[in-house]
Formats: C-alpha cells, sequence, structure tokens
C-alpha cells in the first residue's frame, strides 16, 4: 500500500498503484465502497451491488496478475443512474422506472468495463435528468459536499458529489443542457461534455434526444481524457446519431505545448474568447471574480483574450425550454404502465391505467415538462414554438461559427452564481430554467464544452471555468485545461468530510 489512502488517489494515480502491485482492484473498490456508505448521507448514490462489484474487481485484478496493463484497469468508477447496467438496477432518478433491471449494458458502460474499469454502484441525478439542483431525484437530494445544506448541481449532481467527496475517483454524468458543466462548477471537480455524437446514447434513457451527451466527471482534466478516450467513439450500429468519426486518444496533448510554443507559455498562440453576454451584470461578482482571475492565469500561460459577442445567449432559455420538453414529451410516451416502468395498482379501463401508472409514476417536474412539450408539439402551436425554437437553434449554432472566426477557445462562468441552498429553487421551475443560461447554448449548437475549477465564490463554494471548443476540439479543449491544471491546484481542493 502506498501511504496516500485510495480514495485520496485519482484515477492515474490509482491505476498505476495497482498496475504495480501495490494494491489490488479489491481492495481499492472494498475501501471505496466502505467510504461511500460511511458518507450515504450525502444522497450521492442509489444503488451498490457489492457481490457484482468485487467479481468485476477480482476479473480485473486477474488481467492485472497476466501482465496487462491499460489506464482504467481495476479502477473503480461510478455511473449516473440514467445509463442501463447489467445486474445494478436503473431508475433514472424515477420512481417510473423503480426497480427496473436492465438486460444489456449502456455503450458507455461496457466501453468502460471492457477498458478493465469495475462498477462501485449508481448514482444519483434529477428524475430524467431534468433539473439543475438535484432536488428533483424521485429518491432524494443530493447535497453538496462543501457544504451539505447546498445543491451539488444538476441533472449530475451524484456523479459530481461522489466525485468532490472523494467516495469514487471518478463517474460517467450525462448533459442535456449542462448538467455536467455545472454540477462539475458546484463542487469543484472537472467535467467535459463531449460533442453531439461523440459518445453513443445507447442505453442512455432519453430525455431530449437532439441534446444528450454523456461524458466524464473526475478530478482533473488528465482523467476526464483517459476516461472519454474509452467512452466515445462510433457506435454507429446501435445509436443513429453517433458520429462516424474515429475514436481518439484525447491524452494525446496533455502537457505538450501548442505548436510553436515554448514549455515556459505552453498556450502561446490561443486566443480565448470571452462573449460580452457572459460578463454582464447577469453574473454575480463572487463568480466573475474568480473567472476573470483563472483568465488572468491563462494570460500568464501565453494565451490572449479577445472580447466576442454570443448575441443569441438570452434567447437559448427559451429555445432550450421549448425543445427539450417537446422531445421529453414524445421519449417518455413510452412509459405507459404496460411495456415498463410503474403500473398503477387499481384502474378501470386503458386509457385509465395509462394515466393513472403515468401520475404517480412522474414527478412534478417532469410531469410539466410533458406538458409544455405536448403544448408546443400540438397542431396549431407547432409553427409558433416549435419550429420557431428549431429556426433559432441553428442560428445559436451559427453564432458559434463566426465567433470561432476570432477565437480558438470560448471561456466564461458556468452558471451565474454557486451552489443555491437546497429548497431555495424548488418551487420555483423558472429560477431554475435561468440558472442555465450559460450552458444552454453550447448544448444546442452540439458543441463539446467543459467546467475546470476556478477558484471559490461566496460562501467558499467552489466556482468553474467554462470552456468550449468548436466541434471535435475535445483534444484542444483538455489541453488547455490541463495547462491551467498544471499551474494551479484548485482541482486538487477537496471538501472536509
Ligand atoms: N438544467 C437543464 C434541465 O433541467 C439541463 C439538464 C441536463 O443537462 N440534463 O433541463
Amino acid at each position: 500500500m502506498s501511504s496516500k489512502q485510495i480514495h485520496e488517489m485519482g484515477v492515474a494515480e490509482l491505476a498505476t498503484t495497482i498496475a504495480d502491485g501495490k494494491t489490488s482492484s479489491v481492495e481499492a473498490v472494498q475501501a471505496l465502497l466502505a467510504r461511500a456508505k460511511q458518507h450515504q448521507s450525502l444522497g450521492a448514490y442509489l444503488a451498490f451491488n457489492e457481490d457484482l462489484t468485487l467479481a468485476q474487481a477480482k476479473a480485473a485484478d486477474a488481467r492485472v496478475a497476466t501482465g496487462e496493463r491499460g489506464p482504467l484497469l481495476g479502477v473503480p468508477l461510478a455511473h449516473k443512474d440514467i445509463f442501463v447496467t447489467q445486474g445494478f438496477p436503473t431508475t433514472a432518478g424515477s420512481k417510473m422506472l423503480a426497480g427496473y433491471q436492465s438486460p444489456f449494458d449502456a455503450t458507455v458502460v461496457a466501453n468502460l468495463a471492457q477498458a478493465g474499469a469495475v462498477t462501485l454502484g449508481k448514482l444519483n441525478c434529477d428524475e430524467f435528468a431534468m433539473g439543475s439542483g438535484n432536488d428533483n431525484s424521485a429518491y432524494a437530494p443530493v447535497h453538496n459536499p462543501w457544504d451539505t445544506a447546498r445543491v451539488p448541481g444538476g441533472s449530475s449532481g451524484g456523479s459530481a458529489a461522489a466525485v468532490a467527496a472523494r467516495l469514487v475517483p471518478a463517474a460517467t454524468g450525462t448533459d442535456t443542457g449542462g448538467s455536467i458543466r455545472q454540477p462539475a462548477s458546484f463542487t469543484g471537480i472537472t467535467g467535459i461534455k463531449p460533442t453531439y455524437g461523440r459518445c453513443s446514447r445507447y442505453g442512455m434513457v432519453a430525455f431530449a434526444s437532439s441534446l444528450d451527451q454523456a461524458g466524464p466527471m473526475a478530478r482533473s482534466a488528465a482523467d476526464c481524457a483517459t476516461l472519454l478516450t474509452a467512452m466515445a467513439g462510433p457506435d454507429i450500429d446501435r445509436d443513429s446519431t453517433s458520429l462516424d468519426h474515429p475514436a481518439e486518444d484525447y491524452t494525446r496533448l496533455l502537457g505538450q505545448p501548442r505548436e510553436g510554443a515554448s514549455a515556459a507559455q505552453p498556450l502561446k498562440g490561443l486566443r480565448i474568447g470571452l462573449p460580452k453576454e457572459f460578463f454582464g451584470e447577469g453574473c454575480a461578482p463572487d463568480v466573475l471574480t474568480a473567472v476573470r482571475a483563472a483568465l488572468a492565469e491563462y494570460e500568464k500561460l501565453g494565451a490572449t483574450l479577445v472580447d466576442i459577442s454570443l448575441p443569441r445567449t438570452e434567447l437559448s432559455i427559451p429555445v432550450y425550454y421549448i425543445i427539450a420538453p417537446a422531445e421529453a414529451s414524445s421519449n417518455l410516451s413510452r412509459f405507459d404502465g404496460v411495456k415498463f416502468g410503474h403500473r398503477a395498482a387499481k384502474f378501470d379501463d386503458l386509457t385509465d391505467m395509462y394515466k393513472k401508472s403515468r401520475s404517480e409514476g412522474f414527478g412534478p417536474e417532469a410531469q410539466r415538462r410533458i406538458m409544455i412539450g405536448t403544448y408546443v408539439l400540438s397542431h396549431g402551436y407547432y409553427d409558433a414554438y416549435y419550429l420557431k425554437a428549431q429556426q433559432i437553434r441553428r442560428l445559436i449554432a451559427q453564432d458559434f461559427q463566426s465567433a470561432f472566426t476570432q477565437c480558438d477557445v470560448i471561456a466564461g462562468p458556468v452558471a451565474p452564481t454557486v451552489a443555491w441552498k437546497i429548497g431555495e429553487k424548488s418551487d420555483d421551475p423558472v429560477a431554475n430554467y435561468l440558472a442555465d443560461i450559460y450552458t444552454l447554448s453550447t448544448s444546442l449548437a452540439g458543441l463539446p464544452g467543459m467546467s475546470v475549477p476556478a477558484g471559490f465564490g461566496a460562501a467558499h463554494m467552489p466556482v468553474g471555468l467554462q470552456l468550449v471548443g468548436n466541434y471535435f476540439k475535445e483534444g484542444e479543449l483538455l489541453q488547455t485545461a490541463h495547462a491551467f491544471q498544471q499551474a494551479t491546484d484548485w482541482h486538487e481542493r477537496a471538501p472536509a468530510l
């Protein structure tokens, strides 16, 4: 055993420690399962299957014993409960899927397992990934480990809280309108949402199909790069929106200076665009202070800051909150109490069975979105809402393309404030929606985006810096984030637990 405790190690360190025989995958999962149980009150985990986890760890140790090496071999990870997993229940944070057991693994889960990662458990999330505070889970709210009275962000709040609290070195998340980036920002961890279509959606319980994208959440950009390399890749036979773009090694640029730059100023030549709409009065001053300090650090690394504009940023809220519910209303129609999902115990006829099952199974936010979505898709309103939203969505994507003629990466805050108190926005859906202002447009455009720990704001809560790149620029984004993490230690700060 190394002198560092298992839970203190990130992915790379734990993989090396296992490869060197200083610990085993079995020892690692035992330590992390014990720690997860000790901190169950955070609400991060929804399910464990210790026998299966131990069997996977033993299998990984056997692979190590034969001399096999790999950056994830034997490393325990946990999955957002939106990914279907064999052997663990999958609920999507909803009562509708309570106790549901999938007969297969999501592609992302299978890809990580093939790389030798071990599944520690399933992580809490907002119901069907709808939310910004992880207070929409049908099971329990998740608590932010930096201040348990506050939300961890959503909808991948369980993933964020587990990684931040050092219950697991890394986790999967999904981002439809910010659900990887915003919880990463709220809990001081690193997360990346790749280009739409980069990770297979096969086996991801669908929320809004044209937006949903999987990605890793970990302590560092380097660990995210390792996970994403295993997770991403074409899956065109099983996901029609999977991109037929060859798999990539996302770690290849880490620690490399940019072309023509030096080790002292590794980011020389990098133009970072600052959208004026992200730095206005809508953003809390404490968040802006941390973001500006991070940008000053980037200048030291050789980057130049350029002012840009994303003029339709404000419109991203109504556009997203039309398109996402429209797609959700269609995706959630499969939960009818017939094939799978909750079925009401008593009903009069088929229609009554549908009604009762869906009223009982879906929580308030899912029901709200089904109603909004059905409305905007209905005859007579389709052109006024849905079609208009799709047209503006295209313009939002074009705004990014013109911005990328002036810069290589776009930076700004992830969210306008630090994590709020649990309950503070629970009765006000619009207040939740408005908090997504800086993440939605990236999702609508299908671009890759990430959150990098950049310091602390009000109440000593973490603040993330958002970095957005052009399509397929995940490697450059991770390189840009990694350079910052070589120069700062915000990503190494952990909450006292
Ligand atoms: N907060 C946004 C919503 O509620 C985004 C959620 C997500 O990215 N899954 O829809």
